[in-house]
């Protein structure tokens, strides 16, 4: 679909309020801060909760195991783009996977637990609207996924 200007915060509170129950029965810390109302990117919103969706979803299976669950969401607003970080209290992502994160199919979970399409079709739906997604381990531990997108509304 064509691109239009979408709010950023209803497109993050979209993707937590379609997975509150989930959250909620997994005593999950979510941690956010919505922006100004005005701050908009290029893109769609269904198809951009689409993919906040999917890294959510990825965070609160890494996150199974560990007993304190944070979820953080940072946005950081630059001349032209926003970055928004989404970091997890799980285990971080594996060296070794790192490279093959973004490749269709590619998965490390069980049978039937996991297609590995989430990241693949993540990208493919932020490359199209002109944005970037990459992935990263914090320093302290967890994975952070950065999603980039170009403000619209400028004038
Ligand atoms: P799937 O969730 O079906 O495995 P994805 O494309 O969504 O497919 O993710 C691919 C792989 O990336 C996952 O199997 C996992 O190994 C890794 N991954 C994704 N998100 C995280 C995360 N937050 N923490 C650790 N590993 C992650
Ligand atoms: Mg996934």
């Amino acid at each position: 679909g064509a691109a239009e200007p979408v709010a950023v915060g209803a497109v993050v509170e979209g993707a937590l309020s379609l997975l509150a129950g989930r959250l909620r029965a997994e005593g999950v810390d979510v941690r956010w801060t919505s922006p100004s109302a005005d701050l908009k990117v290029w893109g769609d919103e269904v198809r951009l909760q689409q993919v906040l969706i999917n890294l959510f979803r990825n965070a609160l299976d890494a996150m199974r195991k560990t007993p304190s669950r944070r979820l953080e969401l940072a946005l950081a607003v630059e001349a032209e783009t926003i970055r928004l970080d989404v970091r997890d209290s799980g285990p971080g992502i594996p060296e070794d996977a790192l490279p093959r994160l973004f490749e269709p199919f590619f998965t490390t979970k069980a049978a039937g637990e996991g297609m590995g399409l989430g990241l693949s079709i993540s990208d493919g739906i932020v490359r199209e609207f002109g944005g970037q997604l990459s992935a990263a381990n914090a320093a302290d531990g967890g994975a952070v996924f950065t999603l980039q997108l170009r403000r619209a509304g400028l004038s």
